[in-house]
């Protein structure tokens, strides 16, 4: 089509689609090798109750610090990572870890880990799930498996499979970003949620008073209490956020207001008995 078109319109246009797919060759080879660098880490963000305002769960969020690239964007990454299928490893890598640091939180606390659809229709999810919880120790019910809506617009069949397979361990699953891509309500009548999370879209404009958002929020809370399934307000950044979420009757809360995602060793700190010991005691 290129050829066709007028020579300025070819020469302009070409130079700056190489430079694009030139940039994400060389993220490529560095994502390929990211794992076996050691680049790859994971960050803990809090959940918290509504009620009581106690962590209830910590949400393992990918980082990738590239000693090419610096520290990469999960929006980034993670997108090239699914088209690679280089996110099988990488999301094999996240599950392990997790589990691994979940073992040092208390009993009640979950650890909760997204997961994309390139990973749940590849044949050995289950098992990579399976053996992450028997080498870590981590009992099932404390890991919660954070899936978008996109999932089902594949293979729905497929997913619904694997997500129930999941639960039959004993994991909850958590429905992410809420409201935002292709929402079928069908699906939820199907397949049994622990947990609906709002998106911090709706979030931001039910505390600007949008009648939208606001209206929005108060269908979801209702389905989801109807249908026995928490929900969870996402990124809620502010004391206006957060009362306007509590109001609408969201169970639980994440968000910069309460804490950012973190590195592990902070995390496991939220939970030492006093600032002094937590200082010094923590390696323990
Ligand atoms: P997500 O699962 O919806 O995660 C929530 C995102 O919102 C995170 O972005 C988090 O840092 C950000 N966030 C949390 N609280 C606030 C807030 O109060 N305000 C604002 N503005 N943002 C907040 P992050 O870490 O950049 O991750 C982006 C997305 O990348 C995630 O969205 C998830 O879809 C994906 N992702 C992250 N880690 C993994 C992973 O291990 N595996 C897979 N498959 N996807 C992952
Ligand atoms: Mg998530
Ligand atoms: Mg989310
Ligand atoms: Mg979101």
């Amino acid at each position: 089509r290129a050829k066709d078109a007028g020579g300025g319109t070819h020469f302009s246009y070409e130079p700056a689609l190489h430079a694009h797919a030139e940039e994400r060759r060389q993220l490529e080879f560095a994502l390929r090798r990211a794992l076996e660098r050691n680049e790859m880490l994971l960050h803990y963000q809090p959940v918290v109750s509504a009620d009581s305002e106690s962590i209830v769960s910590f949400e393992a969020l990918l980082r990738w610090n590239s000693k090419e690239h610096g520290s990469v964007s999960p929006a980034k990454f993670i997108p090239l990572a699914e088209d690679t299928r280089l996110i099988i490893p990488i999301g094999e890598w996240v599950l392990r870890e997790a589990c691994a640091e979940a073992m040092r939180w208390p009993d009640h606390v979950k650890v909760a880990v997204n997961v994309s659809g390139e990973q749940l229709l590849d044949p050995h999810f289950a098992s990579t799930v399976v053996s992450a919880l028997a080498m870590t120790g981590l009992p099932a019910r404390r890991l919660e498996i954070e899936v978008t809506e996109s999932i089902f617009l594949r293979d729905a069949t497929a997913a619904r499979s694997t997500l129930e397979q999941m639960m039959g361990l004993g994991c909850s699953i958590a429905l992410d970003d809420f409201g935002t891509g292709y929402s079928s309500l069908g699906y939820l009548r199907k397949l049994r949620f622990s947990t609906i999370k709002v998106d911090r879209s709706f979030v931001q404009g039910a505390a600007q008073k949008n009648p939208e958002s606001l209206a929005i929020i108060r269908a979801v809370v209702a389905m989801a209490e109807s249908l026995g399934v928490t929900t969870t307000a996402e990124g809620v950044e502010t004391e206006a956020e957060l009362e306007i979420t509590k109001a609408l009757g969201c169970n639980k809360i994440q968000g910069y207001y309460f804490g950012r995602p973190m590195p592990a060793f902070d995390a496991r700190r939220l939970f030492a008995p006093g600032p002094n010991q937590a200082r010094s005691g923590a390696a323990a």
